[in-house]
């Protein structure tokens, strides 16, 4: 049995947790905040991330409490005209093994926090935020704020796109803002009129802007999230946005889309923050996973399904393994995760400026590109990025 110290009890941190624990090993989670939460607000999940979350042994649970929505539609902001939707019902549920569905986030979050809970093997260490690691050839110890030392086999960077661990282990500076940026509201479905409440995630694709929504928490809220090219050079984090000035900012929307805006009330404005593709993410005893890793831009929607995949991965790569294996599995898991998320990475950048956000021809083309397409071939296109990834051998 190894000893694993994780950090950060986010969705990575925990799947992670679980899958190690899984593979027979003690696991450590230590988790910067008091208390292990998880805010913010919706979240899609595809096939593959529920591919993982069944492997976690936690799929049937977020199911459970998921909106499995019917199609995701892409829509001209300006016009209003209707440019695609991708059904995602019996035939792409068969096809892909699992629904597509939104959660609000805690909703991913409660379930593998449960799952840890129970587990004997995983301890949970909230107000444990690590500030300093060091690795000698046998053993890895991490610091934490309050002065505590940690020992373990291996040392596992689940601490976000601003990871402690990655500042350390890549010294590659902070992630860089994209110039977007997003601004966040949860409306009440009471206060939604029926005529715009659909089962679907609905993108309303603009020049330089995008309109995102969709139902969760059992149907009980609207996810609402209106993007902007606006060159943004500063991160900001949850800030809370008047609603004026977010009605003010996106002037030119057709009237479903400004209706739909209409209705927030409480808004918060985050900067997107990005990262190129690392070449390695792994020395020795310490890796990193999920955004620590590889941060992406969420227009894939894909940032914590790829966390997911990262965790299983790993449980699968460390199955059996003893300390002294740790290196040579720690670097399989870096090279076996690393196309597939530096690819995904990429292409949300692509979503952005080919599909959310191009203007004049670049936006007629793009519909006369999506226009022909069938639901098989729309199926296709998704293939690469929604088909669950078998875990490798160790
Ligand atoms: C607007 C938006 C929409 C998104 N939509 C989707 C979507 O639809 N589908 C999807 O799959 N993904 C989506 N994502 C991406 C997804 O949110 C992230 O990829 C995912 O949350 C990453 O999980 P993580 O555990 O790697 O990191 P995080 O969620 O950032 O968790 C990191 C954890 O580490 C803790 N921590 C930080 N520093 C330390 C430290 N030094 N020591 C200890 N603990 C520490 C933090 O408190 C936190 O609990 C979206 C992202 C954004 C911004």
């Amino acid at each position: 049995m190894i000893h694993a110290l994780v950090a950060g009890g986010g969705i990575g941190g925990l799947a992670t947790a679980l899958a190690l624990a899984t593979a027979g090993h003690r696991v450590t989670v230590l988790e910067r905040q008091d208390a292990f939460t998880e805010i913010g607000a919706g979240i899609q999940i595809a096939p593959n991330g529920f591919h993982a979350l069944d492997r976690l042994g936690v799929g049937h649970a977020v199911r459970e409490r998921a909106v499995l929505v019917d199609e995701l539609r892409l829509m001209d902001a300006v016009t209003g005209e209707r440019l695609t939707a991708v059904p995602v019902t019996a035939r792409y549920r068969r096809r892909f093994g699992n629904p597509y569905a939104v959660v609000h986030r805690s909703d991913l979050h409660t379930p593998l926090l449960d799952a840890c809970r129970t587990d004997d093997r995983i301890r949970l260490l909230p107000g444990a935020g690590l500030v300093h690691h060091t690795q000698d050839p046998a053993h890895v110890t991490a610091t934490t704020a309050d002065g505590r030392t940690h020992t373990g086999d291996l040392l596992i960077g689940a601490d976000g796109i601003r990871s402690t661990v990655r500042a350390r282990l890549l010294d590659d500076g902070p992630p860089h803002p994209t110039g977007h940026t997003i601004y966040r509201t949860l409306v009440p479905i009471a206060d939604v009129p029926r005529h715009l409440r659909s089962n679907a995630v609905t993108l309303w694709a603009g020049p330089g802007c995008h309109v995102i929504h969709y139902t969760v928490a059992a149907g009980t809220r609207l996810n609402l999230a209106a993007v902007l090219d606006d060159g943004a050079t500063e991160a900001v984090s949850g800030q809370p946005a008047p609603r004026a000035t977010v009605l003010a900012r996106f002037p030119d929307l057709a009237p479903t889309p400004r209706a739909l805006l209409e209705l927030g009330r409480t808004w918060r404005r985050w900067v997107l923050c990005d990262r190129d593709p690392a070449d390695t993410w792994t020395r020795g005893r310490v890796t990193l996973l999920g955004d620590a890793a590889h941060p992406m831009l969420q227009y894939a929607a894909q940032g914590a399904c790829q966390a997911l995949e990262d965790a299983v991965t790993l449980g699968a790569l460390l199955t059996h393994a003893a300390p002294d294996d740790i290196p040579a599995r720690l670097t399989r898991y870096d090279t076996t995760r690393r196309d597939r998320t530096a690819r995904i990475q990429l292409f949300s950048r692509r979503m952005g400026t080919d599909l959310f956000h191009p203007a004049g021809p670049h936006a007629r083309a793009r519909n006369n590109r999506l226009r022909p397409l069938t639901e098989d071939a729309l199926h296709h296109r998704l293939a690469w990025l929604h088909t669950p990834q078998p875990p490798p051998h160790p």
